[in-house]
């Protein structure tokens, strides 16, 4: 992992910022309740996702050829899209320093899920 430089501000891990359904007439709390839970960590996992990319990204270097100059000044990945913007492939939970080339984001793909099936497997991840 690269080693951040003492002047460099910390990594901020993305956040998503969950957006909840009206509820329904038909249903009751409990139901409502389980609904806003579900959309949470849905958006949770949303961030988790960028988050992760961001930090690959950092680490394969591929800011240096990010379109943001503050990605390629910052030495790191640090951009994203708004969390609705789906205008690119796979939106918002790849930051712009990943080329949305198939070869790329498949390996992207696969070294997350293991990394996240990893962090399920230990334990550090349960509720
Ligand atoms: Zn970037």
């Amino acid at each position: 992992m690269r080693r951040r430089r003492p002047d460099e501000e910390p990594y901020q891990w993305p956040v998503f910022v969950p957006r909840h359904p009206p509820r329904h007439p038909c249903q009751n709390d409990a139901q409502y309740a389980a609904g806003r839970r579900s959309t949470e960590r849905h958006y949770e996992s949303l961030s988790v996702w960028l988050g992760m990319a961001q930090q690959l990204a950092t680490h394969a270097g591929l800011f240096r050829r990010c379109e943001r100059a503050a990605c390629r000044r910052a030495k790191r990945c640090d951009g994203r899209y708004g969390q609705d913007d789906w205008s690119v492939a796979f939106g918002p939970i790849l930051p712009p320093c990943v080329p949305r080339e198939p070869a790329i984001v498949d390996r992207f793909r696969a070294v997350i899920l293991e990394e996240m099936q990893h962090l399920i497997d230990s334990g550090v991840w349960t509720r």
